[in-house]
């Protein structure tokens, strides 16, 4: 007995013989049974989200700097540099404020929410979904056409801040570092400027209620999200330091910049401001009265101090969209054939064609897609069965694919 005691292996963590457990590990020096290394999984597991807890973990050496963000989405966004300036810039400030040391001085960097205006598909969400891969905080994208006034039909605001705890694994102290992306925010302006007998349940009593989030308090949020009933358990989150990037494509707030700059032009500098307004694109004079106009409430604006705007985007845009993104419709199509080992290739003239029938189409740049995807289809249906290496995609193919596909459909696409 004594003898055999000696020559078994034990566990050095709980000391029970290899005999008395599942499976036993050898290290350098020791053993470790199968249920101590599970015990061991699980205390570090917890340790580091607790750690993770805390915005101790980042450090501001090691944080992508402005201009690194902004080269980081130039991979993968055309155009657009003031949005991506912005955007950079207050990333990294809200990191900055992440990581503030309370030093006595009274001074609190207060957090900088965004708004990006500018027409639908011209990279508002690529946007804040390129610089979601960069991150290091939990990141989500919520749609506010869903929210209604609490009691109505549609999702009460707090669901705004679900997904973001989905996303951190409800680990709340995580979350509360968190950004969150709120897509067409202008669908939740006053509809009017006189306040109607019917209520607006989805214009300005969703407003008040975002702007409770969006100037930082404490929220009890539903943990599943959808609506709240009374037996669910909430979880309270503190939006303080939670960066929200709202974004919109306020249709006709052209004119509203239009009028404003106007009546501007009277005044004694009235030359000089009339020769420089690029009429062709009036968004890049947006400033908060304009978002007034539109029907969003002062308060909401005041708490959206950053505001920003994207381009439209012209031709060569769209022809820069189709092959240079890291992940670009061309190389996406290129990879799917590759898959199949056939190298596929396109003649130049195709691009240009498909640009000029997104632009003769006003199908923009989502519209490149829908293209594409009418021209490759009978190809990629047929070529996986074929034994074929390569394809190239001549003028000549492309026309007869869409000319057959009718390309007006795609209109509504
Ligand atoms: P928005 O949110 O402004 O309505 P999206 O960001 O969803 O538009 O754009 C729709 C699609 O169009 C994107 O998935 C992308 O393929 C393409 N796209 C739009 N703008 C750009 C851009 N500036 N650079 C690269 N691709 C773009």
């Amino acid at each position: 007995m004594a003898d055999s005691k000696r020559t078994k292996n034990r566990c050095s963590f709980c000391g029970r013989t290899e005999d008395e457990v599942g499976f036993l590990i050898t290290g350098m020096n020791g053993f470790i049974c199968d249920s101590c290394a599970t015990q061991a999984y699980e205390i570090t597991q917890e340790a580091m989200n607790a750690h993770k807890g805390g915005a101790a973990r980042l450090n501001l050496k090691e944080l992508p700097k402005p201009m690194e963000i902004k080269n980081f989405l130039d991979q993968y966004v055309i155009g657009q540099d003031d949005a991506k300036r912005f955007l950079s810039v207050s990333v990294y400030n809200h990191y900055k404020r992440l990581l503030q040391k309370d030093e006595g001085d009274d001074v609190e960097i207060e957090k900088s929410n965004i708004i990006m205006v500018g027409s639908t598909g011209t990279g508002k969400t690529l946007l804040a979904r390129t610089i979601a891969k960069l991150l290091h905080v939990p990141f989500t994208i919520v749609d506010a056409t869903v929210l209604t006034e609490a009691g109505y039909v549609g999702e009460d605001i707090e669901s705004i801040l679900t997904r973001l705890l989905q996303v951190a694994d409800y680990n709340v102290p995580l979350a509360e570092q968190g950004i969150v992306f709120i897509d067409e925010i202008d669908k939740i302006a006053r509809k009017g400027d006189n306040p109607s007998i019917t209520r607006d349940v989805s214009g300005e009593g969703v407003q008040q209620g975002l702007l409770k989030l969006l100037e930082g308090s404490v929220v009890n949020v539903p943990p599943q999200g959808g609506r709240k009933h009374p037996d669910q358990k909430m979880i309270p989150v503190n939006t303080k330091n939670i960066l929200f990037i709202c974004g919109g494509a306020f249709d006709g707030i052209e004119k509203k910049i239009a009028q404003r700059l106007n009546t501007h032009v009277v005044g004694y500098n009235a030359v000089r401001n009339t020769a420089v307004v690029d009429r062709g694109n009036m968004m890049q004079y947006i400033a908060p009265q304009d978002l007034k106009a539109f029907g969003l409430i002062p308060e909401i604006i005041g708490r959206l101090p950053v505001l920003t705007y994207l381009n439209p985007l012209d031709r060569n845009a769209l022809r820069a969209i189709l092959t240079e993104p890291k992940n670009s419709i061309i190389r996406q199509y290129v990879k799917l054939f590759e898959m199949d080992g056939v190298e596929l290739t396109f003649e130049d003239a195709v691009y240009e064609y498909i640009v000029d029938k997104a632009i003769e189409y006003k199908l923009g740049a989502r519209g490149l897609r829908s293209i594409v995807e009418t021209i490759m289809m009978d190809a990629m249906f047929e070529i996986p069965s074929e034994e074929r290496k390569s394809f190239v995609v001549t003028l000549e193919y492309a026309k007869q694919q869409l000319e057959k596909a009718n390309v007006a459909r795609l209109q509504n696409a």
